[in-house]
Order: C-alpha cells, then structure tokens, then sequence
C-alpha cells in the first residue's frame, strides 16, 4: 500500500496495509511463501532483499507492515509467540544489572518470564500496580530502570493504566514505556499515540481472532529502538513461520468488525449480570462505577470484550456456573470468535495462588464472542440458575 494510503482509516489499513498485489499473477493475498531460502543473483546478490527465512520472508513481512501500520509504528516483528516477543524484546532492551518496572498483576506468563527466566539471567524487576502512576514513579529506580511495563487492561481484573501519564513518569527516568496491548487489540487503543515506544501483541488473541494460531509481535516508535529489535529477532529466532504470519494477517483483515460485535455483545452481557440476583459484582471497565473508567474512556475507543463478574455463593457455585455453560466454552485463552468462560483461580491463575496476584475464588472471566447475542445471555441465565 502506498505512502499516501498509510494515513487511510483504520478498516482500510488492516485490509490493505503491508502488501499490494503480487505484481506477477495479481493474487490479492500474499502467498504463504513456504521456502526456507532465496535463490541469489549473484554472490551476496539479493532479490527483494530476502536470503533465508529466519532473518525475513515475505509472508512475515506483510503481517509486519500491517501491524505497523495498524499500531501507527516504524516497525513490527512478528514473533512464534506473545512470550518469544517479550524475551526478545527484553534481550534487546536490558543488560543484566539492569531494573524494569512490571505490573503487580501482570499476565501470568509475563510474570513468570521476568520471575524465571530474566531474573535469573540478571535482569530486576519491582511489580507495581498499573493503576497507580505515584506507585510506578516510586519503584523506578534512576539510572538502573530501564523499561517500565504497562499492561492495560490486565488480567483478569481488568485494571486500567494511564498510557500518557506512565509514558511521561518513565521518560522523565530516562526509561522506555512498553505496552501489552494484547486486550484492547490496535482497533480499541493505540499506545504509540499516547506516548508509548513499544507495543507487545499476544496476536494468539484479538489479532488472530480465530483460536486457529500462536504469535506475537512487537511494534515500534523509534528507528534505532527498531535496529536493536531487528537484530535479536534473527539472533534469537523466534521468527513466526509463514503459515502462522497468514493466518494471522487474515485475522486482522476483520480485526474492526470483530472488536466492534465483541463490544456490543459485551455490553449486553455486562447490562444482563449486572441485574442479576446469582451475581455479586461485574468487573468491565465501560461500567462506571469501574475505578479506571474515566482514564479508560479516554484512551480506548470502546471497553473492550472481556469481562469478568463475581457470584454469590463462594468458589463452588463459580465452578458449576463454569461448567453449566453451554456456548460459553470453558476454556482457557481469550480473543476469538467464539466465547469462552473460565475460572482464573483454578485456571489461568492458579500459580498465582497465595501471592499478591490472587484472585477471587468466586471470580468468573467471559472472552465475549460474536455469537447471536441472546444466545449468549440465554446461556448465561440457564448456567446462572
Ligand atoms: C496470552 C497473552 C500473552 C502471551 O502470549 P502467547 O502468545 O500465549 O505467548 C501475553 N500477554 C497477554 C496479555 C496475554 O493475554
């Protein structure tokens, strides 16, 4: 796509961004290009700037220049996983002595990441709450931190951070501000925009949106934050295989209707427990009596398709409401067409029990697919009993 249509509305970029028709046959979808080298013209004579794979492949390519164009970034680097992203990124960013600030309730494989693997390998970190701007100030650590990492909304509290606040507090620290976008998805929130220098994708989730594919991906404000990228993707490697970059780049093509029904059918599904007796308490950041509702209401377009509610009646009810449900799948992983129900107490956050990460043991989490609306409520009403 040209340089002019770049600036084009955001439905069209996802469409079209990143490549133009193959300009030998006309295919209007890139090729999954399933070759591990290039034919050379010469010794150290590239074509089109491709000679084996894990360094570039056009199929990642154009999953790379879409994103990029969707996160209104320089650069994107499509990854084999959110996780592979985040180590990578962490490679390129930190040397061991260095600090990063994490939130307190950061996705839990992103915990482990840091606990595990980057501390080990000699990198500190200092979880704060993502909500509290004086509390992340608080545990930067001058000279030493540098990446503050932001996740918002979280899981499964969904908790909202201040993009533009917390970029300022890490700039002001000479710190670069990372973002887990994974959530809200490039449709509902553009870190970039807000003063963010890198966005990290789950693509697994709303970017894929199908439940068909494992990626990730990073996106990038500045040229020489890029190099440095560039340079630990093909060291490391964890490269996304072609077939995954179109999978993925199919996804996105839909990326704004989706996020638009996963919306609306969260909204009736908020408005629906919320006036219901079995239900103790609703968790969505477009409810206004969420402490992150304002802040959310300024830097994301809509709330987003997640929610999370409590029940009256302890864990054992939430785990029978859990497996009462019928269109609602249990299951775990969020982000796709089809709506999942889960118990992050005994699921996505069971290793996080007896930490400051618990979470309730009546809490239920919803991924709100774009099912027939009153299907979802009336399965919800049946499981509710
Ligand atoms: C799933 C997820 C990740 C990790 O991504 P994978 O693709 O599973 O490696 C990171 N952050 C958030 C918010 C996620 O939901």
């Amino acid at each position: 796509m040209s340089e002019q249509s770049q600036k084009a509305g955001f439905e069209t970029r996802a469409i079209h961004a990143g490549y133009d028709p193959d300009p030998m046959t006309g295919a209007v979808i890139p090729p999954i290009y399933a070759t591990s080298t290039y034919k050379q013209d010469g010794v150290g004579g590239m074509r089109g700037g491709y000679e084996y794979s894990r360094s570039a492949n056009p199929t990642r390519t154009a999953l790379e220049g879409n994103l990029a164009a969707l996160e209104e970034g320089e650069r994107a680097f499509a990854f084999a996983s959110g996780l592979a992203a985040e180590h990578t990124l962490l490679q390129a960013l930190c040397r061991p002595g260095d600090h990063v600030v994490i939130p307190n309730d950061a996705y839990g494989g992103t915990y482990r990441l840091f606990a595990k693997v980057e501390e080990p390998w000699g990198l500190a970190y200092t979880p704060a709450p993502v909500s509290d701007v004086d509390a992340i100030r608080a545990a930067i650590r001058p000279g030493e931190t540098k990446v503050v990492w932001l996740e918002t909304p979280t899981n499964p509290m969904l908790t909202i951070g201040d993009i533009e606040a917390v970029a300022s507090v890490a700039h002001d620290a000479g710190a670069l501000l990372v973002v887990d976008n994974t959530f809200a998805s490039p449709y509902l929130q553009q870190p970039l925009t807000l003063g963010a220098d890198v966005v990290v994708h789950s693509t697994t989730k709303y970017c894929g949106g199908h439940s068909d594919v494992v990626g990730g991906a990073l996106v990038v404000k500045d040229l020489e934050v890029a190099e440095k990228v560039a340079f630990h993707q093909n060291s490391i490697g964890a490269v996304a295989g072609p077939f995954d970059a179109w999978l993925t780049l199919r996804g996105l093509k839909t990326l704004g209707v989706r996020m638009d029904r996963h919306c609306d059918n969260a909204e009736k599904v908020v408005e629906f427990l919320s006036g219901h007796g079995a239900v103790a308490e609703v968790i969505y950041p477009g409810l206004e009596s969420h402490p992150g509702h304002a802040v959310a209401g300024r830097q994301m377009k809509r709330y987003g398709g997640i929610v999370s509610f409590r029940v009256n009646g302890g864990e054992a009810e939430a785990l029978a409401v859990c497996e009462r449900a019928e269109v609602f799948t249990l299951g775990e992983s969020l982000g796709g067409v089809e709506s999942l129900i889960e118990h992050p107490g005994r699921m996505t956050h069971a290793s996080v029990a007896g930490t400051d990460l618990e979470v309730p043991a009546d809490l239920i989490r919803l991924s709100v697919g774009i099912e027939t609306s009153d299907d979802l409520l009336a399965d919800l009403d049946q499981a509710l009993r």
